[in-house]
This record gives C-alpha cells, structure tokens and sequence, in this order.
C-alpha cells in the first residue's frame, strides 16, 4: 500500500504491547486517537520495544500481547482505512535513528526525565537500571521524529517527554542541517484529556493494581467487578447520605453516563434514597452499552486474526516507506548516505 498523499497534520502515538487493554486505557489514550483519525493523518503503532525496557527477561508473550492490543484497537473503531496502525519493531528504521539520536543525546537530559526518577524508585521488582530503559526517551523521539509527526497526543505527565523530543531534534537540526532547511520540524503535544478513571478498589485503574475493567469483559463479569467496587465509605448503612463526588463509582457516572442517570445519582445518594447496588447496575448499564459494540466488532478479527496481521503488515509497510525516506534524509544530511561517492567529492 502506498501513503496516501494528504495535506492533514500528522499525529503519531503508540501503546506498548502489554496484552489486552482496560477501560482506563480506552478512556485515557483510546477514545481520543478514535476522534482523531478523520481530522490528522494518524499514525498508531504498537511499541513492542517499549514493552521490553521493563519486561526484557520474559519474551514469550510479546507477540501475542502485540496483537491483543491491535485487536481493542480495532474493537475500539479504530479503522485501518482512516489511520495507519503498525508495530514498533517491524519498522528497523526506528532503530536506526534511535542510534544516532542516541550518540547526541546528553545523558543529563535523560537523568531529569520525571517519569524516569519516579519508575525507578516506584518499581522495584524489575531491574531497570539498564541502558535501554535510561534511554527510552530516545527511542520516543525517535518514534515521532522519523514519521516528522506535527502533534504527539499526551496527558499532562508526558509533556516533558514531548518537550526532550524537540530538543533533539534541535539539537540534530543544528548539527547536520546546515545550510539546508531543518530535517526534522518540532512535534507539540496535544493535549487530550484524560478523566481519573478509577478502579475497582478506587485506585487509579491498572493492571498492576488487579483493579481493572477490561474492553473485552463480558457482561456479567462487568456487573460482578461492580458489585465489588469500593463506595463513598460514609455509606456505612443504607440509610446513610453520600456523596458521588467522593466515591469511585460516582466517577465512573460522571465519564460514562448520561445528564439524567447522573442527576438521578446525585438525587438520590445524598438523600439516601437510593442504594449502592442500584447506583452500580446504572453505572454497569452505562458500561456495557459501550462495552458489547466494542465486543462485537472484536468478534470478527478473533474468529480470524490471519484478518488482524494483514492490518499490521500492511500498516508497518506503509509506516517503512515514510520512515524509510526520512532516514535517507537524515543519511544524507550526515554526510552518510549509502550510494556510492567519488573520494574527495564535497
Ligand atoms: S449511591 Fe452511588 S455514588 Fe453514592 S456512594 Fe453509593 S455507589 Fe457511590
């Protein structure tokens, strides 16, 4: 397949290929690259390699995960006529670029990333002090610049990384560019929002904390994950008063139900004129009815997932061909192309 030529700008984005997605993943990146594929020209890949700067000891899964998460995509609406999906690895040139960014890349410009102080003391149970994690923002800078993406779709803790991407691309444009125009423009973060989607025991949904819904939960799983979820705990008692502003259900209404349910919430907790488990089958209801669409359209690609490669394959071609003639202007602008010059040729 050949890129579409299109004078849209270009948003790039990728997920790490950890298996299937929940609903915080939906809500916090998912929902947003679905509204954007008519207004950008998108392109969305799945970040294998991402995934192996914490989970390098343990391969197995990669693969299968990496199509898991292809499959909510789709699920999701994600549609390969309007987006181009791929996969990380299966576009080398991503690596290629990485190298060289790697080599101007100041090792105190990493060292100061906040994501990376905070996961290295927060994850404890994995050894990250590996070269490849340091330098994972590389590679994201890599992952956008090589598609000379416009936008990068983030929420507020990303920014930093957005903002270390463009100084590379400074800093490479400053180096090599010369006389010619930049090679790489600087990529903004679009700032997309994000509502605190909390899980089941009210903590931030994730799947380290076993707390989340996910895209793929049948029904009845759904309305049994609610059950469990934690409430405002000043409703010890039926006929206690509560309030939905503190309680992990009442954010799920506030994201996912309409104008009348959560008037009906707000009504009838503080008055404790309803209970919790009434509340939740409302919110389980508001769930499911964008839960089975989403299932339905999985359906397809997993009774088939010969259906869900093909969308990758074709979808790594086309990303190879952009990447590929970026890295033949980041070649020549290094002096370094591959075709063949006479000794002493300026
Ligand atoms: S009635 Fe609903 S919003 Fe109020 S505490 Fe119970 S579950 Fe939460």
């Amino acid at each position: 397949m050949t890129p579409i030529p299109t004078h849209r700008k270009r948003v790039l984005s990728g997920m790490r290929s950890t298996g299937r997605l929940h609903l915080g993943n939906y809500v916090g990146a998912l929902q947003n690259w679905v509204g954007m594929q008519d207004e950008y020209e998108c392109f969305f890949f799945v970040a294998d390699w991402h995934a192996l700067t914490t989970d390098y000891a343990d391969t197995s899964q990669i693969k299968e995960n990496s199509v898991e998460v292809l499959l909510d995509w789709l699920a999701a609406g994600l549609d390969p006529e309007r987006c181009t999906m791929f996969i990380q690895s299966h576009v080398p040139q991503h690596a290629e670029l990485h190298v060289i960014f790697s080599m101007i890349t100041p090792l105190g410009w990493l060292e100061r990333v906040p994501t990376y102080k905070e996961q290295r003391e927060n994850i404890t149970e994995k050894d990250l002090g590996t070269y490849g994690f340091l330098g994972y923002p590389v590679l994201q800078a890599a992952d956008i610049l090589i598609y000379k993406g416009d936008f990068v779709p983030v929420g507020e803790d990303q920014v930093p990384h957005v903002e270390l991407t463009r100084e590379i691309a400074r800093r490479f444009n400053q180096f090599y560019s010369g006389r010619r125009s930049p090679v790489f423009p600087e990529p903004q973060p679009l700032l997309t929002p994000s509502p605190k989607l909390p899980g089941t025991d009210g903590r931030k949904m994730s799947k380290s904390y076993g707390n989340t819904i996910m895209l793929t939960d049948p029904e009845p799983v759904v309305r049994q994950k609610l059950k469990t979820m934690v409430t405002d705990p000043a409703r010890v008692r039926r006929s206690d008063p509560g309030n939905p502003d503190v309680c992990p259900v009442g954010d799920l209404h506030k994201i996912f139900s309409t104008k009348e349910t959560m008037a009906k919430v707000y009504e009838g907790c503080r008055s404790a004129g309803i209970g919790c488990i009434e509340c939740k089958g409302w919110a389980a209801d508001a769930l499911v009815k964008i839960l089975i669409p989403m299932q339905e359209r999985r359906k397809k690609y997993e009774e088939n997932p010969r259906l869900a490669w093909d969308i990758l394959e074709a979808g790594s071609a086309r990303a190879g061909q952009v990447a590929g003639a970026t890295m033949e202007e980041v070649r020549a602008a290094m002096g370094m192309s591959l075709g063949y010059e006479a000794p002493g040729k300026e």
